[in-house]
């Protein structure tokens, strides 16, 4: 496994964009942060530390379909939210856009529930492998297209576990 971004680089860059959502949301409104399971658990985990006192937070899962029918853009809610999303400012936190399908279909479903506003943040983005064109205000870092595991990405439910970010051998 080849380390792509050590833990320390992870933690630096989490702590900024903690400080860019709250700039984003100026005032004393809360800031309602969605969690998008599984993959995205360590960086929400992190990034709310990094955040002050006006933060709540809920955690959303999803499931792409098989790989055959992805281009459809279809993606499976396993565990909807606990609370409403009516008037608040939300801020989706996800692992990583690929192709920005799974992205794009959490937006237009949280959208539709009527945020005060909505804005995305995203540890990793893959901008190669782009297929819809999808808005994510906040990204940590930008990587090539090889497969990554690690801070919370799993290959085969493994690795999700590793403080660090490592791009599978044979890649
Ligand atoms: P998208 O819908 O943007 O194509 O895919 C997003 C989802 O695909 C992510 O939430 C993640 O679960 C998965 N994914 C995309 N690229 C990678 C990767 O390099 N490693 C892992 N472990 N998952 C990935």
């Amino acid at each position: 496994m080849n380390i792509l971004l050590d833990a320390e680089t992870i933690q630096a860059r989490v702590k900024e964009l903690a400080a860019e959502i709250e700039a984003a949301y100026p005032g004393t409104d809360e800031i309602h942060l969605v969690g998008v399971l599984k993959g995205g658990f360590m960086f929400m985990a992190d990034l709310v530390r990094a955040m002050g006192p006006r933060v709540t937070l809920d955690f959303i899962a999803v499931s792409s379909y098989a790989q055959s029918t992805r281009s459809s853009g279809e993606v499976r809610l396993l565990k909807d939210l606990d609370t409403g999303l009516e008037g608040r400012r939300v801020v989706i936190v996800e692992d990583i856009v690929d192709t920005g399908l799974t992205l794009t279909y959490l937006q237009d479903i949280l959208r539709a529930r009527s945020p005060k506003s909505l804005r995305t943040a995203c540890l990793l983005s893959k901008p190669s492998r782009r297929t819809v064109d999808v808005i994510v205000e906040h990204i940590g870092f930008s990587i090539e297209d090889k497969f990554v595991v690690g801070y919370g990405l799993d290959f085969a439910e493994k690795y999700r576990n590793l403080p660090y970010i490592a791009v599978l051998d044979g890649e």
